[in-house]
């Protein structure tokens, strides 16, 4: 077994830092100057490296590239007041990820690889993680398949990864979101739930589509009626109805597990509000509107936090949102924030330290 004490550790010669403006940098255009990159070969985990962020060579018969074992994370470090280090909830993301790996018929990665790996590297590239509000360094955890033949089977090679990435404040204007009832992203039985590289390259047609209709992002609905929402774009997507909460249950395998959505939920609660975790029909979306009981539709995920929607359409109808006026999600971004930037306690134990 691998222990992180025998993680090959080489330096860098000089930091790329001092030649980055860490100011409005956009999401993942500059990576640190180390990365993570661990083997399975044989049936187990070797050569643990943390190095200078460098290209890879690879076969044009790498197996990934042409048939799609390929899976990913995404998880954020903070800096608080004091200039502390901390990763937000890389446990759930942990486990995750080796749920993607087993559906995609992958070696799951000890913990020891995962977790250590990422917390040593992240140490080395502390002086990337920025020190402001709405800033953080995002990590992205990743694994592919490396066999060099284009023989269709689970592949006998895989590399695990980490790279690291600083982002500024994501200004994101509030959403025009159109619900999709002809594309969908996932079905019950297949890779919903996991973070797999083929679920993002099989929704972009779609999103391209309503881009072209005027709008940001879809609202995927079921495969079978295209009636009942899922997620919104690549984010778990929350409404409040009343006073309640309601965002589409994990049952059906076709949703990822957001850790921004558990998160949400917990403070959803603290807030006073009731929380369905359930199946929700387009139908019961427009009663509510009509009704004047819609009050707000969100997005979350770690990218964002939270996404306003300030308006969704189904078919013809057009619901509106003014997001000036919003009650919720302001709020429950709020109190993530504090936690994230150590302004209040962490009393649910979601930050790690370094
Ligand atoms: N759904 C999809 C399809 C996603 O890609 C993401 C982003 N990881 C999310 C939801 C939100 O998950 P999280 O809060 O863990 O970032």
């Amino acid at each position: 077994m691998i222990a992180a004490a025998d993680f090959n550790i080489t330096k860098i010669e000089r930091s790329k830092l001092n030649d980055i403006n860490l100011e409005n940098i956009p999401f993942g255009k500059y990576m640190t100057d180390y990365m993570l990159e661990a083997d399975y070969e044989d049936g187990e985990w070797k050569n643990v490296e943390i190095k200078p962020y460098q290209p890879l060579l690879m076969a044009p018969s790498l197996a990934a590239i042409h048939y799609g074992q390929a899976i990913f994370e995404g998880v954020k470090a903070y800096k608080n007041d004091a200039g502390e280090p901390y990763i937000f909830r890389p446990l759930d993301n942990f486990k995750r990820f080796n749920a993607s790996a087993e559906r995609m018929q992958m070696p799951t990665v000890p913990e020891e690889i995962f977790m250590e790996g990422m917390k040593q590297l992240v140490k080395l590239d502390a002086n990337w993680i920025p020190e402001k509000v709405d800033h953080s360094l995002y990590i992205r955890p990743f694994m592919f398949s490396t066999d060099e033949t284009i023989g269709v089977k689970p592949s006998d090679k895989y590399k695990f990864m980490i790279i690291l990435s600083p982002t500024g404040p994501y200004y994101a204007t509030p959403m025009r979101i159109y619900v999709e009832e002809q594309y969908v992203r996932a079905v019950p039985g297949g890779i919903g739930f996991a973070k797999a590289a083929g679920n993002y390259g099989g929704a972009m047609y779609a999103t391209a589509q309503a881009k072209l209709k005027g709008y940001d992002q879809v609202l995927w609905t079921d495969a079978y009626e295209h009636k009942y929402v899922q997620e919104c774009g690549t984010m778990n997507v929350i409404f409040i109805i009343g006073n309640t909460a309601i965002t589409p249950d994990l049952e059906s395998g076709t949703i990822l597990k957001g850790v921004t959505r558990d998160s949400v939920i917990t403070i959803l609660k603290e807030m006073g509000l009731t929380v369905e975790e359930r199946a929700l029909n387009i139908d019961e979306v427009i009663e509510a509107h009509k009704a004047g009981t819609l009050k707000e539709v969100f997005g979350t995920g770690t990218a964002a936090t939270i996404s306003l929607i300030k308006e969704l359409r189904y078919k013809d109808y057009v619901m509106e949102f003014d997001t000036a006026t919003l009650q919720v999600a302001p709020k429950v971004k709020e109190t993530l924030n504090n936690i994230r930037y150590g302004k209040v306690a962490d009393t649910h134990g979601w930050m790690v330290k370094l």
